[in-house]
């Protein structure tokens, strides 16, 4: 794995983190949806549209995709969407 490619990670990592923190002060979300772009590598794509609840979220969470093959663009960028019931 390249160098660049960890430090995208861990990036993204961090960034995802904060989503899923911001979405639990909210205190209406429940869930979140992963999202993933046009350009996203096949492993993500298999993630589009999973919701999973935001508690299983912050114990092991699925953004950055683990597995995810997208070294051109340095991994791919999938989101979360909050989930609010
Ligand atoms: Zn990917």
């Amino acid at each position: 794995m390249k160098k660049k490619y960890k430090v995208a990670k861990k990036t993204i990592a961090e960034g995802r983190k904060r989503n899923l923190e911001s979405y639990k002060r909210s205190g209406v979300v429940k869930a979140v949806e992963v999202l993933c772009a046009d350009n996203a590598c096949k492993v993500c794509k298999k993630w589009n549209h999973k919701i999973i609840p935001l508690k299983k979220a912050f114990k092991k969470p699925p953004l950055p995709i683990k597995g995810c093959c997208n070294e051109k663009y340095g991994y791919c960028r999938c989101t979360y969407v909050p989930v609010v019931k």
